[in-house]
């Protein structure tokens, strides 16, 4: 009932509604599974399981053949996301007390500036295949978004001397997973083109808890009023900044926070390829007008519990 259809809410107001992967072939399975694109290509999984780095053209051909299979859709490419959990032995990362605070993701890459505009001259390069954009992880603070596009510049103007051709407007924006980012986010909304909020990290950095320690994994819920009112102000930032704001955490699949999402003013939602139909129907049953309502009456609750209880008394 739900395939090969727009995805609209009650009103019918449209939402794009995306797919994360992590290997160019998964770009089959999103169009497959009647993804309008992909809204979060995990890039590591090219960089894992082999004992060299990926060279340019290894990249390129990897990025390409995921934008050609999607035909004109988009494709968001996140550079880099290292460090933390995920290892990547022949790097010879050192060993940190807090791998989570530490080293990772865009702050790894702009120290380690070859690697990074390797990924990026590459990434440009299938960018005039379709429809390619570039995100970069983990970002806390302007500096990092400022220094992150200067790179492309480098890059672009590599690549043109070099005479080879690349989408000059490719659009850059950043994923919002940190306090940091939230608490700044009309700052940063100023400096990119979009956000895609990463529920996963976004839950633990504000809860201040590691979802794999048993002992404080009750704090891990994107239902905890600091995680939602972090939620909120990142989609308000960029609603009045006129930036597009997507969700592509595994929050964004949830049936209990879909409506929030609407009223909150979402716009694309990226979930795995089997989860597309199911957020299609869900997000089909809501108006905005009992959106509105639901999220007026959680956002007055004290406590994760209470706003759980509600949301399922409603759904
Ligand atoms: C996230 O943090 O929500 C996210 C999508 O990124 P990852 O799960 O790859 O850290
Ligand atoms: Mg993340």
């Amino acid at each position: 009932m739900f395939r090969n259809k727009k995805t609209l809410n009650a009103d019918g107001t449209e939402y794009e509604l995306f797919c994360n992967i992590g290997k160019p072939e998964d770009a089959v399975k999103a169009v497959e599974c009647d993804g309008e694109g992909v809204g979060l290509f995990r890039t590591e999984f090219l960089f894992m399981d082999r004992n060299s780095l990926p060279n340019e053209n290894e990249q390129f051909e990897a990025y390409k053949k995921a934008v050609m299979v999607l035909k004109g859709k988009p494709l968001i490419i996140r550079t880099l996301d290292i460090g933390g959990d995920k290892e990547i032995p022949y790097l010879g990362l050192e060993k940190e007390e807090n791998p989570f605070m530490g080293y990772r993701a865009i702050r790894y890459c702009l120290g380690n500036k070859d690697l990074f505009k390797t990924q990026i001259r590459a990434i440009l390069r299938a960018s005039v295949y379709g429809d390619i954009r570039i995100m970069f992880p983990l970002v806390t603070c302007v500096e990092e978004v400022r220094h992150g596009k200067t790179l492309v510049e480098e890059c672009k103007a590599e690549l043109k001397a070099q005479g080879k051709g690349f989408n000059n407007d490719i659009k850059i924006g950043i994923m919002t997973e940190t306090a940091a980012s939230a608490a700044i986010a009309d700052l940063l909304a100023k400096e990119c083109d979009f956000f895609s909020i990463g529920t996963n990290d976004l839950t633990g950095y504000t809860m201040s808890c590691d979802r794999g320690n048993s002992k404080v994994s009750y704090l891990y819920s994107h239902f905890q009023p600091a995680v939602l009112r972090m939620i909120e102000k990142i989609i308000k930032s960029a609603s009045e900044n006129g930036i597009t704001v997507g969700m592509c955490g595994e929050a964004a699949a949830d049936p209990m926070l879909v409506p929030l999402l609407i009223s909150f003013g979402l716009t694309e939602f990226s979930v795995s390829p089997v989860s597309v139909l199911k957020v299609r129907k869900e997000i089909a049953k809501w108006t905005k007008r009992d959106a509105d309502a639901l999220r007026d009456y959680v956002m007055t609750l004290h406590t994760q519990s209470e706003i759980v209880e509600y949301i399922k008394s409603k759904l």
